[in-house]
């Protein structure tokens, strides 16, 4: 059984994802006040993807739809 909770969506169960993570630049540590995630779909699947505005690392999350 699917478990529904409050008419969320799976593009905001992935919001959620990246906001718990999404912050920290895996690379330098610059933790971004506000992280502005590029989503690109791409057939089944969702690629985020952000530049570090410290170091300028292309961090990416990619999940299936
Ligand atoms: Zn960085």
């Amino acid at each position: 059984m699917s478990k529904t909770a409050r008419g969320t969506t799976a593009l905001d169960r992935l919001r959620d994802r990246l906001d718990q993570d999404g912050h920290v630049c895996s690379a330098c540590g610059y933790v971004h006040p506000d992280p502005s995630w590029e989503a690109v779909t791409t057939g089944d699947r969702i690629q985020y993807r952000r530049r570090c505005d410290s170091c300028g690392a292309l961090a990416r999350r990619t999940y299936r739809l």
